[in-house]
């Protein structure tokens, strides 16, 4: 079987899956504001979140265009991945710095889904764009680490058993460069949460499981460590260009689903005594982001391919991030004002996913950061922060 052909089965059997959680189960998930528990689990046994951990691990050992392709077509069928995906790229820092003894312990039990990694604890208060800011400390204490500080925006927190933290192990002032002296974790929640860790829900504009968690003295064995103490800022980064490209396949997905939404109603709407479709005005704008989404997939499968291949995939993996958020926000625009009245309807879904698709020009990452980071890394223009 041809690389081609194989992700051509892997996507019939995401659609398959995905028909089985229609827009009802979406927007009931939607109006509680709960956790789609039931399509994390039948994604979990089908194998499709264990794709990116090697064979010799329990997963299925393919690239990122395969981890790409399963989320484009899960948020193309009207679904939203972003209950899962943080286990396929979180679970990068483990595989890429974990010592043996964690990847053994661990990644098996992901993959088979025994135990979630759906966490990912960065962002503070005072440290969102500007990661290094961070104060949340971890001090250590004999065989231990004990945590203090406060994180926001950690998603899928109260749904996950393992979290990847970054911490201070060493003060900002005390380090020669900024990036210094921060250090990944992976920490067991079952044990921590009640002893140190609290857990809370923020109330989003969508259903994204979001919270803010507390550490008030939390202690964690030593060897959750991750790799060397004080090198955690470029682990972290060493992930990012994968976060990066599956979040535009998901972005991809969304345009996709967007412009079948808008040309099936304008197709069938009737004003006027002709579909609404026959008109230049309705027309033009699904043509147009038709041809946005797909430029920017072609920009996320060659970030991807680079990303495999081990080469150098920033420049790539930023611009598809950047154009495929944008595509996908301009498709979802497009599709309302083609809807008329019926885009702001509960039942068509359009107005879910239109919240939804907002996110992704805000996070991981934003867009000026983004293009901050072209202008200086690929055009070298001086920095500008
Ligand atoms: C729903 C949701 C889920 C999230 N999930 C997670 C998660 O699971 N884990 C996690 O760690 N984080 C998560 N985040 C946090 C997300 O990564 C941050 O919100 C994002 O990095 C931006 O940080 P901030 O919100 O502090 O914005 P700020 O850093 O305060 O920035 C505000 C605005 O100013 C702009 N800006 C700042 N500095 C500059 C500059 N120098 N030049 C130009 N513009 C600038 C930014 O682009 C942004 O538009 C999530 C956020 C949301 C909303």
């Amino acid at each position: 079987m041809n690389p081609a052909q194989e992700h051509e089965a892997i996507l019939e059997t995401v659609r398959r899956l995905c028909a089985g959680f229609p827009g009802e189960y979406w927007r009931a998930r939607d109006r509680e504001r709960t956790y789609p528990t039931e399509f994390v689990q039948a994604l979990t046994e089908a194998g499709l979140l264990g794709v990116l951990i090697p064979e010799s691990y329990g997963g299925s050992g393919l690239g990122l265009s395969a981890a790409a392709a399963i989320l484009e077509e899960i948020h193309a069928s009207g679904c939203n991945a972003a209950a899962v995906h943080a286990q396929m790229y979180t679970m990068g820092t483990v595989l890429r710095h974990g010592s043996e003894a964690q990847k053994s312990q661990w990644l098996p039990k992901i993959a088979s889904g025994e135990v979630r990694l759906q966490a990912f604890g960065v962002t503070e208060p005072g440290a969102g764009t500007d990661t290094t800011a961070l104060t949340t400390q971890a001090v250590r204490k004999g065989d231990s680490y004990v945590i203090n500080g406060q994180k926001v925006w950690i998603s899928r927190a109260e749904h996950s058993d393992l979290m990847v933290l970054l911490a201070r192990t060493t003060p900002r002032e005390e380090t020669v460069k900024k990036t210094e002296g921060l250090s990944v974790f992976l920490l067991d929640m079952r044990e921590a949460v009640g002893r140190g860790l609290t857990i809370k829900p923020i109330r989003t504009m969508f259903n994204h499981a979001t919270t803010e968690l507390f550490f008030d003295d939390l202690e964690i064995p030593a060897s959750c460590l991750i790799g060397e103490e004080g090198k955690g800022f470029r682990y972290i980064l060493d992930g990012m260009n994968a976060e990066r490209i599956l979040i535009a396949a998901e972005c991809i997905g969304d345009g996709r689903w967007f412009v079948d939404k808008a040309r099936d109603y304008a197709s069938s709407r009737v004003v006027f005594g002709r579909p609404i479709g026959q008109n230049q005005g309705v027309q033009f704008p699904i043509a147009r982001a038709y041809a946005q989404v797909r430029a920017a997939k072609l920009m996320t499968y060659e970030a991807a391919a680079r990303y495999e291949a081990g080469e150098p995939s920033g420049e790539e993996a930023n611009m598809a991030k950047l154009l495929a958020s944008e595509a996908s926000w301009a498709a979802a625009d497009m599709c309302i004002q083609t809807h008329g009245g019926f885009g702001f309807a509960e039942e068509y879904d359009v107005e879910r996913k239109f919240r939804e698709t907002r996110l992704y020009q805000v996070a991981p990452i934003s867009t000026n950061l983004i293009l901050a980071y072209l202008a200086e890394h690929v055009l070298g223009l001086p920095r500008s922060y």
